[in-house]
């Protein structure tokens, strides 16, 4: 039998609080580099934003969908954030890595914690605001969450920030364009 002999791809967890800007980074960096990348679409149960597609941002839920997928052992990992579910696809990460593509998860800390116990040699890049004054007004200015949901993202900041020194980088995102730098640099030194 001819033997595949196919490297494995990488991984890297994407992690830092809500209203960093992790989506944005990694949106302009997929514009410029998509070969052999694969971004992980996760299954939410919260409610799509006016500018989202099911199965591009993520593939949205209920929770007696989600429930399911536990039951079926489908994630990778999972978690509830914010009064809401969401998870990592197990299959297709691991299908992905295998068949040599590299893959980003852009998830939350505890579930990046999670997979970094699974995943020992995944690249971890956690990705955080200038302060948290300015983490709070873009999460504000950027207009997709009520006051309350605003408060529970806040309340969650400060024990995030303090798990930033567990990840192998930390980009500060203060001017998009440098982090942007930062983090495709950091991308093309590790699959090169
Ligand atoms: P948002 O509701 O703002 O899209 O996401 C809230 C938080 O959940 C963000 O920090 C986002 O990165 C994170 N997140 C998105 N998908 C997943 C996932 O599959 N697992 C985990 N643990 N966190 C996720």
């Amino acid at each position: 039998m001819e033997e595949k002999n196919i490297k494995q791809g990488k991984l890297f967890v994407v992690t830092g609080p809500s209203g960093v800007g992790k989506g944005t980074i990694l949106a302009n960096f997929f514009k410029q580099d998509n070969k052999n990348l694969y971004y992980s679409v996760s299954m939410t149960t919260r409610a799509p934003r006016p500018n989202e597609k099911d199965g591009v941002n993520y593939l949205f839920v209920s929770k007696d969908e989600f429930r399911r997928a536990i039951e079926k052992d489908e994630f990778l990992e999972w978690t509830e954030y914010s009064g809401n579910f969401y998870g990592t696809n197990n299959k297709i990460v691991s299908d992905k890595l295998n068949n040599g593509i590299n893959v980003i998860l852009e998830i939350e800390t505890k579930g990046a914690k999670k997979v970094m116990e699974k995943y020992k040699d995944a690249i971890t890049i956690f990705i955080s605001p200038p302060s948290v004054f300015e983490l709070e007004s873009r999460l504000r200015g950027r207009h997709t969450e009520d006051e309350k949901a605003i408060q529970k993202r806040l309340d969650e900041v400060e024990r995030e920030l303090s798990e930033s020194s567990n990840y192998k980088y930390v980009i500060v995102n203060d001017e998009l364009s440098e982090a942007l730098k930062k983090f495709k640099a950091v991308y093309d030194f590790e699959v090169k």
